[in-house]
């Protein structure tokens, strides 16, 4: 029987790998996490989208850009996840209460609307904007949306 010699050692990295961007990017913007429950999800959106700008592209800090449940109405229809709501005098990120405890994953989702935010569209080249449905939820055919079961 013949027993392999060891690999070698691998010598230690003389510089140490960058960590992992944890700073604010200088042009920063607000959020205001307007129901608490929402917090670990916005906060684990705004991660997915660090790396893309090598640094946190958002602050919740309480001003700003409002994330919160929205009402079910025409807009935020029939179980659709979420909802980039704007209007002249606003924008608002709308989660749907009747979908929150039927998903398991909604960080990119709050990513996906944090994009609409930044002008992104579906299907252009930025993170999340083609967005696979998360568990507990389905593409639904006739036009794409993402609903919860
Ligand atoms: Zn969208």
């Amino acid at each position: 029987m013949i027993t392999p010699a060891p690999p070698p050692p691998k010598p230690l990295p003389a510089v140490q790998p960058p960590t992992a961007p944890s700073g604010f990017c200088l042009d920063a913007l607000s959020i205001h996490v307007v129901d608490a429950e929402l917090m670990g999800a916005v906060q684990a959106g705004v991660d997915l989208l660090t790396p893309y700008f090598g640094c946190q592209k958002f602050r919740i800090d309480g001003t700003g850009l409002p994330v919160k449940f929205g009402p079910v109405t025409p807009l935020l229809n029939a179980r659709v996840l979420g909802y980039a709501h704007s209007t002249p005098a606003s924008y608002e990120i709308w989660i749907n209460p009747d979908c929150w405890g039927v998903v398991g994953e909604w960080s990119s989702v709050v990513a996906h609307e944090l994009g609409h935010y930044l002008g992104w569209q579906h299907g252009d080249d930025h993170p999340y904007m083609w967005l696979a449905a998360p568990p507990g939820s389905y593409a639904q055919p006739s036009d794409f949306a993402i609903v919860c079961y």
